[in-house]
């Protein structure tokens, strides 16, 4: 999967690996278990997972780390759904498996080596105060009156900090670097607060937990990462990592890149804002086929490779950009449209009766799965009097565009895989509208041209007798505009109230048969879908539209 010209990550691993500096490369994949994966999470996935294949001969490897040092979002359901979704998307992460939190005690020794050596103290002023104090860009902090106190005194604070003796913003560890910083990450930023709260891993064992900015590059070293690689917005906070590897005791240094962060148009994009889609109902769970979680993603159809090939193309750079959905949904037509065999469905029926096709004849028809696969083989199609066409194949009207060479009173068109049929008659509601074709058939049409005439069009089918009847859910864009997050109060208000609509449709038998659970297929001429992953029976299929074909009804 690796690009063919290399990125700046890709070229700062080579030249690390030619100098000498590193003799293979160490990744790392470190999400917080406190939501599920989304798309965005991907690109770092296929990056470190990538990276770690890559380079496999030098022994190269990927550690998938969670992050968990804030006990009150995390849970074991999220721990669980993310080791799934790394799976499913074709990466393995070995033996190597990994919890911050199984650091704690680590964590807490290197926090005691800062007070020892007069780099860390306890603070006691309110959080407010401490905010207060930081100072501007243009103006220093104040140095807080706990700020000299002395190492033996901050130790027995801090055992007592981790004792439980004081309550949640009593008091927090801070490192000791530069008040007047002219990055406000090192003006004695917050190490370690007080959380009374149980943690998914550790129970009750703590009530103070690190921050993320001293934990994270601890995690780093102990793992012996080489390259840690983050979103953008880390940059800023790289002199602090430096700092805290150089302060430590650690048994290695690892070196942060970052690099840009995955955004997609018609969507958002981060935990908190999908798990108040979840959490409003306004979708049905994190899964929801409209979700951008990988997982919502996996049960609208997508197959990872569609993922993975979208994710290298984006592409590594330094500046934050937002991907066209229309990208995305290339390469899944893409890689959809070499593996998915084909079958026939009508979403919208609209009856049609052979009148000079005996009653109790049914002919078995023969059609291939997927010209792009021609190992796939065929299947059988029934072919009787009485058939379902999609309604908006037929123009009840009797001079159609010129363009139009689908069914029209008095018009032929080619049934694919089978005859060509003529309009003869349209019966109509007490409303007016048809709701049955009276058709004829030519029967010297079966595989070969209409004598003396030609049909243009091709428009797919179904047995009524013999077809089976399925819901069939048409998911859309969860939102109506580009940017969800631009000029409204609050995202929710860009929702689309359309999208999902349900139809029941009428499925060829050979596809009701292949519908197991994630089978995923092509209805002809009308798009992508997949069997419902959690809800589809072989005996009750539920169908999902992944995606639209580029132009269905351009035929
Ligand atoms: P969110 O803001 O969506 O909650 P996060 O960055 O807080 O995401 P983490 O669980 O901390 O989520 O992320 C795990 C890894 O995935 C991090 O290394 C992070 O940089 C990366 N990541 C998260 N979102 C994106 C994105 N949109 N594009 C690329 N990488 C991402
Ligand atoms: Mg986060
Ligand atoms: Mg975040």
């Amino acid at each position: 999967d690796a690009p063919e010209k290399l990125d700046f990550i890709r070229e700062i691993i080579r030249d690390d690996l030619a100098n000498g500096v590193h003799e293979t490369t160490v990744t790392r994949f470190p999400p917080e278990p406190n939501g599920y994966l989304h798309i965005g999470h991907a690109k770092s996935i296929c990056l470190n997972f990538g990276l770690a294949e890559e380079n496999a001969a030098t022994g190269a490897r990927c550690h998938l780390r969670f992050d968990d040092t804030n006990p009150a979002k995390e849970s074991d359901e999220y721990v669980r759904s993310i080791q799934e979704d790394v799976k499913w998307l074709g990466f393995d992460w070995g033996d190597n498996l990994f919890f911050a939190s199984n650091y704690f005690e680590r964590f807490y020794e290197c926090a005691m080596h800062l007070i020892d050596n007069g780099l860390a103290y306890v603070d006691r002023q309110s959080p407010e105060e401490i905010r207060q104090n930081r100072g501007t860009l243009t103006q220093p902090g104040t140095p807080s009156p706990d700020r000299d106190s002395s190492p033996e005194a901050n130790r027995e604070l801090f055992e007592k900090m981790r004792a439980g003796e004081f309550k949640e913003g009593e008091a927090v560890l801070r490192a000791k670097i530069d008040l007047a910083s002219q990055n406000l990450n090192l003006r004695d930023p917050v190490i370690y607060r007080i959380m009374h709260h149980a943690h998914h891993n550790t129970g009750d064992a703590w009530c103070i937990y690190p921050m993320y900015d001293f934990a994270h590059p601890l995690e780093d070293a102990f793992e012996h990462i080489t390259h840690s690689l983050c979103t953008l917005e880390f940059e800023d906070h790289r002199p602090l990592y430096e700092w805290v590897i150089e302060n430590c005791p650690v048994p290695s240094k690892p070196r942060q890149i970052e690099f840009s962060r995955l955004n997609v148009n018609y969507t958002v994009m981060s935990k908190r804002k999908l798990l108040r889609l979840v959490a409003e109902e306004c979708v049905t769970g994190w899964d929801d086929p409209r979700m951008p979680t990988i997982s919502g993603l996996r049960r609208r159809g997508v197959p990872p490779e569609a993922i993975r090939s979208f994710c290298r193309t984006v592409g590594l750079t330094k500046f934050n950009s937002t991907s066209d959905i229309a990208l995305f949904e290339h390469a899944i037509r893409d890689h959809l449209n070499k593996t998915s065999p084909r079958y026939m469905a009508v979403l919208d029926p609209l009856k049609v009766t052979l009148t000079n096709w005996d009653e109790d004849r049914f002919d078995e028809l023969r059609a291939i799965l997927n010209p792009e696969d021609p190992e796939a083989g065929d299947r059988a199609i029934p072919f009787g009097r009485s058939l379902f066409i999609e309604r908006e194949d037929f123009l009840d009207d009797e001079n159609p565009p010129r363009k139009f060479f689908r069914l029209a009173p008095g018009r032929e068109v080619r049934l694919r895989y089978a005859y060509v049929i003529k309009c003869e008659e349209v019966v109509r509601d007490e409303a007016g509208n048809p709701i049955e074709l009276l058709c004829t058939v030519d029967h010297d049409t079966l595989g070969k041209n209409p004598e003396g005439r030609k049909v243009k069009g091709v428009i797919h089918w179904v047995s009524a007798d013999r077809c089976v009847d399925a819901p069939v859910r048409l998911y859309d864009r969860l939102f109506t505009v580009e940017n969800p997050e631009a000029d409204v109060d609050d995202f929710t208000e860009n929702l689309n109230l359309e999208s999902l609509d349900v139809v029941h449709a009428k499925l060829e038998p050979a596809l009701a048969w292949a519908a197991k659970p994630e089978t995923r297929v092509q209805f002809e001429r009308v798009g992508y879908f997949v069997a419902d992953r959690h809800d589809s029976t072989p005996d009750h299929p539920i169908f999902n539209r992944t995606v639209g074909l580029r132009d269905s009804w351009a035929k």
